[in-house]
């Protein structure tokens, strides 16, 4: 593995990050496994974008189909967008979501998300949350603030505190929220700045998995919408059944986008990401922008899109990832009897997160704890990550189609490494 890593270096340079103080080398996936060179399976408990599990049949064979007929771009007639778009408006009743346009990745999604705000807006101001994280491109990196210092947020860029339930208990978390967007529309306007829109992760992941309580959304995008700016509903993360009740995580508040972004687990694994829009944010960009995405919206793309819709519905993982979420986080939830360690346990669907904190009085953030918690779980082939701005949160985001008996291995991984680890901090 070191000459691996040091050939890895040289060849792509420093601006890559691998996971675990152990990296992982991995030659072949498999429903929720991964397997190493010498045929030792780990627990995918991590990756969402093989949300339906590693190599799906259905998927691959989709792929293979589409890819022996013809792959080729959105400037000519193909019905796979087109039964793409239907669907996926059809999922979104009553919205007046109503066009829907393809990008590779779910940054550029969000940078074209920005961009039809701004035409519609005539505006540039962004709010997002402290620790958000929407992608890469130049426009969408300065409202990324979890990408760190490296990165100058736009002097158009307002960040709000996040939701964060389990430290504001005694107060109103919505009316918390939207006093937070209001103040932050009321700063970009006494900075000259017209606001053009309010972007969240509908489970605000990078914050630290924040899903409730659910309809607390409601006020901050009633205030964005009085500004005039658009509400874009991130759904990189939270999209395509995670949360266990809809397709969509904006769902479980009530609220109605302009505009919706979606992408990882969308192909699971082929590189489609998108965003829904209503006629009214798309009219004036359609009219005054081109689009073309030379990948995007590609035959091969769609065909992979459309099985893995077929599978959700099918295999009718909204329901699964309800049951054998629900088994994962009590399981989770239990085992704060035993460590002192566990603050607090958020989920929704088959996406937890466990906070780890130093004593339940202070609920002070421990990412010593959490960062040997993550690598001793992958010593014991359970993968996982942390995120939040503590990076103390543990983020438990396996692949729909995890079995009950697999959420007990994870459950069983966490409860040794709980033992097992000691705070550093
Ligand atoms: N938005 C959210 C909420 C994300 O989690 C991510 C990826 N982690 C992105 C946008 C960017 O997606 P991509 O990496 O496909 O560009």
């Amino acid at each position: 593995t070191a000459a691996m890593i040091a050939r890895r270096d040289a060849l792509l340079g420093p601006a890559y990050r691998l996971m675990y103080e152990r990296p992982l080398h991995i030659v072949r996936g498999e429903g929720a496994w991964l397997i190493d060179p010498q045929g030792r399976r780990y627990l995918d408990a991590y990756n969402n974008v093989t949300s339906l599990g590693h190599c799906h049949p259905s998927v691959a064979e989709a792929i293979c189909r589409q890819v022996q007929t013809l792959a080729t771009n959105t400037r000519y007639l193909h019905d796979t967008i087109l039964e793409l778009a239907e669907r996926l408006l059809a999922s979104v009743p009553g919205t007046g979501l109503a066009h829907l346009m393809l990008t590779c990745t779910g940054s550029e999604a969000n940078d074209l998300a920005y961009r039809i705000a701004k035409v519609r807006t005539g505006g540039t101001g962004v709010i997002v949350t402290e620790t958000a994280y929407h992608g890469i491109t130049d426009a969408v990196s300065k409202f990324s603030p979890s990408l760190g210092v490296s990165v100058d947020l736009g002097a158009h860029v307002r960040l709000v505190p996040a939701p964060r339930l389990y430290h504001a208990e005694g107060s109103d978390l919505a009316e918390r929220f939207t006093r937070d967007v209001e103040a932050a529309i009321a700063d970009l306007r006494r900075h000259g700045i017209k606001p053009a829109a309010l972007i969240v992760d509908s489970l605000f992941t990078s914050d630290g998995i924040l899903p409730g309580p659910a309809g607390f959304l409601k006020g901050a995008v009633d205030a964005i919408k009085r500004a005039g700016g658009l509400f874009i509903a991130d759904e990189v993360q939270p999209g395509f059944g995670r949360t266990g009740e809809h397709l969509w995580g904006f769902q479980r508040h009530g609220v109605v986008p302009d505009i919706v972004t979606m992408g990882k687990p969308m192909g699971n694994g082929q590189p489609i990401a998108g965003l829904l829009a209503t006629a009214d944010a798309l009219a004036e960009f359609g009219k005054s922008s081109r689009y073309f995405n030379t990948f995007a919206g590609n035959t091969v793309s769609c065909a992979a899109a459309l099985a893995v819709l077929d599978t959700i519905e099918r295999d009718r993982l909204v329901q699964h990832a309800a049951k054998v979420g629900k088994i994962l986080r009590d399981g989770i939830a239990a085992l704060a009897g035993r460590h002192e360690a566990i603050g607090d346990v958020r989920d929704a669907g088959l996406f937890v997160g466990v906070e780890l904190v130093r004593d339940r009085a202070s609920r002070a953030p421990d990412r010593g704890l959490t960062s040997q918690v993550v690598n001793r779980m992958r010593d014991k082939g359970v993968l996982i990550s942390a995120c939040a701005m503590g990076h103390n949160v543990l983020k438990i985001r396996p692949p729909l189609v995890l079995s009950a008996d697999q959420a007990g291995q994870v459950i069983t991984a966490l409860d040794e490494a709980l033992g097992e680890a000691q705070s550093t901090d």
